[in-house]
């Protein structure tokens, strides 16, 4: 089983590399955050979940621990799983490391560092269909004509979790809450594996991940 866990800050691209990593290892992404705003769709949460999110602050671990042990434990899982959002606190982290133990197993963590300009300049020109959901970024990966869909030319909107206010919360809870994650993996003995992902196409940065977590591998057997 390999359990991984992506880690890094809003706008770090977590998702992107989450989705490269569990097409080429064949094993299911668990994104916290889609699971979230999939279950607020489907009306399965509270308002006060959805507002938490809309506010960019934390959801309780209670409910995303629930959520998480229960997606866990699907058969698709058993041969190991990307966790992308997750653990984001340090109850999070010991409820992760509590149900490994139980089946003897332990985490690849995997640090995406990015630069902080990188990550606002990131966040706050995001634009997103909201017709067919296609990411555009009006820097550094900007539509054919200026605020419209390339595909259906629909009128691109900001996320609502992308205006600036709630940007300055989301870095703000990473760095008081996510990022003390990092010192406690590290204390508790698990591996962490540093990739530089500020300045680097999407592709050189899993290709980075590859070769790190081949690197780690190659060191475990040696062990
Ligand atoms: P990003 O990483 O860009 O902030 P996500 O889609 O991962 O976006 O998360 C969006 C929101 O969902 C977060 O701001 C938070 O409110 C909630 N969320 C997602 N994962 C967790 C988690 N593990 N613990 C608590 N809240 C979470």
């Amino acid at each position: 089983m390999k359990p991984i866990v992506l880690f890094g800050s809003p706008g770090s691209g977590k998702g992107t590399q989450a989705k490269m990593l569990t097409e080429c290892l064949g094993i299911p992404h668990i994104s916290t955050g889609d699971m979230l705003r999939d279950r607020i769709r489907h009306g399965e949460h509270l308002e006060k979940v959805e507002a938490t999110m809309h506010s960019g602050a934390l959801v309780s671990d209670d409910v995303v621990n629930a959520m998480v042990r229960e997606r866990l434990s699907l058969a698709d899982a058993a041969r190991g799983f990307v966790l992308d959002g997750y653990p984001r606190t340090q109850p999070q982290a010991e409820h992760l490391c509590a149900w490994l133990d139980g089946r003897g197993k332990r985490e690849v963590v995997i640090h995406l560092a990015v630069d902080y300009n990188i990550i606002i300049a990131r966040l706050t020109g995001r634009r997103q269909c909201p017709h067919c959901g296609t990411l555009y970024n009006v820097a550094s990966h900007p539509p054919r004509v200026d605020g419209l869909c390339d595909l259906d030319g629909e009128k691109l909107v900001i996320r609502e979790d992308d205006s600036e206010p709630v940007i300055r919360e989301r870095l703000d809870a990473y760095e008081r809450q996510t990022r003390p994650v990092l010192e406690y993996y590290r204390t508790a003995g698990r591996r962490v594996i540093e990739v530089d992902a500020s300045d680097h196409p999407p592709e050189m940065v899993f290709q980075e991940i590859r070769q790190a977590m081949e690197a780690d591998d190659r060191s475990k057997d040696r062990r």
